[in-house]
């Protein structure tokens, strides 16, 4: 059985091609700069070199059928036929309240995402849009729709609920949601795999740290916290996304700054975080450089992020009253040693001691603890995609 994976963002594709059979990717591409004067397509064949082709991409629907053309091409393609596609699993930013799990995209189901777009007005349309492309070419094709914030509907009402009126949340849908999620739930079935230990006896901290960052608390398998909240730009501090601040810093900017409704929020999701600290870049390679090269404020920006990293794992320990282990996930987590060592530096009070050897592991599952460590510290690689494909096949 063969599945397509699509992410759609704004004005990009990205996709996969998996054989279920043994779970290899027979290709996978990126599709950028749809919209705008000239668009690039790259794709990536199982075993042969990547091709690239550039040529104005108007639109989505133009988009979809450049990934198809492309998986279908005799001399680069890996499908004969188009029929050979059993199903198309969407990755879906916000399911709102609605979604406690993957489902199978129905006309119901797209008129509640439309709901959605409301309380994630940047990424559900692109992912709408997206869907309906697909839909136009694919029609016979059973298609699933797979939600960042689904793990997290576990979380418990006082988790959820912030300390505002509580008809904010009965008129307009405002808490915690959290993101995500399908990072979160992989990672943590992988860390029951690598402990040998059934998930429902586990308490875990996952730790997604990427150009956006998110940690959760993960007890008996259940998402029951996560630090991105109503929008992704709750928590640490990421790559140009503040985090947690005192929300009284808002107005004050937007007066002092004058600055209109899109400004401060563009400023505070685009010009803040790593990059607004240091003066430097959003980009932790860069940062880490900048750091060694003595740049004081991009040492600054690092310590900032290890040290909210830090709260959150000690919060969240609290809040499950114990921890099995700390998972790290996501571009900083897989690959940088640097940030998983001042992360877990003086943390012995919560059992946590990394072996600095173990430690220099990038991109690949490890366990980087100490023999003596109470707490284990993991590195898995997060594979968002093959989770939505898994939960593509399990409905369809
Ligand atoms: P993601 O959003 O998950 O793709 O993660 C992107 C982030 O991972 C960027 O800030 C990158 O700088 C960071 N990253 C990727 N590779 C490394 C590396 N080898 N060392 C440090 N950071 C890295």
């Amino acid at each position: 059985m063969k599945v397509l994976v699509i992410n759609c963002g704004s004005s990009s594709l990205k996709y996969q091609l998996f054989d279920m059979n043994d779970k290899s990717v027979l290709a996978k591409g990126l599709v950028e700069r749809i919209g705008l004067e000239e668009g690039t397509l790259k794709h990536t064949p199982k075993g042969m070199e990547k091709v690239v082709i550039s040529e104005k991409i108007p639109n989505h629907k133009v988009a979809v059928k450049m990934m198809l053309d492309a998986l279908l091409d005799e001399n680069y393609g890996v499908l004969k036929s188009i029929s050979e596609i059993s199903a198309v699993g969407h990755r879906v930013v916000h399911g709102g309240e609605k979604f406690s799990g993957s489902v199978k995209i129905t006309d119901e189901v797209m008129a509640v995402l439309k709901e959605c777009v409301d309380l994630a007005p940047l990424h559900n349309p692109p992912n709408i849009i997206g869907i309906e492309a697909t839909k136009e070419l694919l029609p016979d094709v059973p298609m699933v729709g797979v939600f960042d914030t689904a793990f997290h509907q576990t979380m418990p009402e006082y988790a959820y609920i912030y300390g505002v009126p509580y008809e904010l949340y009965k008129k307009y849908g405002v808490r915690r949601y959290g993101f995500h999620g399908t990072s979160h739930r992989f990672v943590s079935a992988e860390a029951a795999k690598m402990l040998n230990k059934p998930i429902e006896e586990l308490k875990l901290v996952t730790l997604h740290l990427g150009n956006g960052s998110s940690i959760s608390a993960v007890k008996n398998g259940k998402s029951i916290d996560n630090s991105m909240g109503f929008t992704p730009l709750e928590g640490i501090l990421m790559g140009t996304r503040c985090g947690n601040i005192d929300p009284a810093i808002v107005p004050f900017i937007m007066e002092k700054e004058g600055l209109s409704l899109d400004e401060i929020s563009n400023y505070l999701n685009k010009k803040c975080g790593v990059y607004g600290v240091s003066g430097v870049s959003s980009d932790f390679r860069d940062l880490e450089e900048a750091a060694i090269n003595g740049n004081p404020r991009a040492q600054l920006a690092l310590q900032i992020f290890a040290y909210q990293a830090k709260k959150f794992i000690g919060s969240y320990a609290a809040a499950m009253n114990g921890l099995d282990a700390i998972v790290f996930t996501g571009g900083i987590g897989e690959n940088s040693y640097v940030v998983r060592n001042m992360i877990c530096e003086d943390m012995e009070y919560f059992g946590i001691k990394i072996d600095e050897e173990k430690n220099k592991v990038r991109g690949k599952q490890a366990d980087i603890s100490s023999e003596d460590a109470k707490t284990k510290v993991l590195v898995i690689p997060t594979n968002e995609e093959l989770m939505i494909a898994l939960d593509t096949v399990a409905l369809v």
